[in-house]
């Protein structure tokens, strides 16, 4: 046995992860809790007979704790290596490593068996999230891990949880490099160029989870004038113009993403006059604007429900800009539009997206139900892990 300090459970909790489900929740626990155990620590946790069920990092709050390993491991450098590799050849196989493609999610989390650990690459530099406070304080084991992988090329190590971890447990954390220091932040995805933002931006400066829905949208943009709302860096946009579109509109309430947009626009297509960005509330922006402008629209809002408390207002929200979008959109129009939110699960966004429709009385189908990337996987054991949904209709 590992000498970590070890929790029971109380009778017949141990099911859930017996069927290897990640969570420990803290009504799971019996007993009080061992003395001298602090946040973050990484702890065994037994059955009620004693029996081992996995080592993790222990948390105040309702999940108190997040298996790591269900073997008796010891969680160290080592460890945190051989997951990193194990990561990486995943993501070589699904041919994401490429000389025109240096932008990918190495860790998603439980997705990956590392439950609150994000780390996105964007070329030399790996950005590092903590979710919990025991991947904050093995933040540097897995800097080390992550410059020890062979083949990998990063050299900067860049730690972002300032607004990741949570507010209770004071931990202070201060962004910035562990590892090198600042090389450049453009990066490429599959073959377009994007510069990154992971000092000020949000997440970790990019949205990688659109990766193949933007290529799905280029797909479609050929001939068409396309509305990009939310467009935050432009992802959506710079493949609208690589796909041929005639126009393409990009909308975002922030002044700052629009500029991150229009560098991104130039950086790709340089002088380009088919590009116009307007920095205004999207909702104002769907209510003036004027029907049949647009053949091609993106709806791509953040998160309406961060908690199961906001569901009942988001699925409102997720309807009302649907139906804008639907009312307006010209006959033969492509709408792509998405939820972001874990709270929502997708019978609850297409339900919210058919009452839209149902609203507007238009003839509508659905083409394509869209989901995560395969650099986001999704345990099977945790379906949580599942939180884009996409649709994409037809209207006519
Ligand atoms: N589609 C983007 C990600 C969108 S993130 C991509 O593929 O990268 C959500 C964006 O919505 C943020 O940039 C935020 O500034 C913007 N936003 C939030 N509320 C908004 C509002 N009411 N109107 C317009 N934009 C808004």
């Amino acid at each position: 046995m590992t000498g970590y300090k070890t929790l029971r459970l109380k009778r017949g909790k141990e099911e859930s992860l017996d069927r290897f489900h990640p969570w420990v929740f803290s009504g799971a626990l019996a007993g009080p809790l061992p003395d001298g155990l602090e946040e973050g620590d990484v702890v065994n946790v037994a059955a009620h007979d004693g029996r081992h069920i996995g080592v993790g990092h222990f948390q105040i709050g309702s999940i108190a704790v997040r298996i790591l390993d269900f073997a008796d491991t010891s969680i160290g450098t080592g460890f945190f290596t051989m997951r990193l590799e194990q990561a990486l050849r995943l993501r070589r196989a699904l041919g994401l490593a490429r000389p025109d493609n240096d932008a990918y999610r190495l860790v998603h989390g439980e997705g990956d068996f590392l439950p609150g650990l994000v780390i996105d690459i964007y070329g030399p530099t790996a950005v590092l999230q903590a979710h919990s406070p025991g991947m904050h304080f093995a933040r540097r084991q897995v800097a080390e891990a992550i410059a020890g992988l062979e083949g990998l090329g990063v050299r900067n190590v860049y730690y972002k949880s300032e607004t990741t971890l949570p507010y209770k447990a004071h931990l202070d954390a201060q962004n910035g490099y562990i590892l090198g220091e600042f090389e450049t932040s453009i990066a490429t995805e599959n073959s377009l160029r994007f510069n990154i933002d992971w000092l000020r931006g949000q997440k970790t400066g990019f949205f990688l989870d659109q990766r193949d829905n933007r290529q799905l949208l280029q797909h479609y943009s050929r001939g068409r004038r396309v509305l990009n709302m939310f467009c935050y860096t432009g992802g959506f946009s710079v493949y609208a113009l690589r796909g041929d579109a005639v126009s393409v509109d990009s909308v975002d309430s922030s002044e700052k993403a629009i500029t991150l947009t229009d560098a991104n626009v130039e950086l790709n297509f340089p002088g380009t006059d088919r590009h116009r960005s307007y920095a205004v509330d999207a909702f104002k922006f769907l209510d003036t604007m004027e029907r049949d402008a647009y053949d091609l629209i993106v709806l791509d809002p953040p998160a309406f429900a961060k908690h199961r408390s906001a569901l009942r207002n988001a699925l409102r929200g997720y309807q009302r800009i649907n139906a804008k979008a639907m009312e307006k959109i010209a006959p033969g129009g492509i709408l792509f539009t998405f939820s972001c939110s874990q709270a929502v699960t997708r019978e609850q966004f297409r339900l919210a997206v058919f009452s839209a429709a149902a609203q507007t009385g238009r003839r509508i189908r659905i083409l394509h139900q869209l989901t995560q990337p395969a650099d986001h996987p999704v345990n099977i054991y945790h379906p949580e892990g599942e939180y884009l949904k996409g649709l994409v209709l037809y209207i006519e």
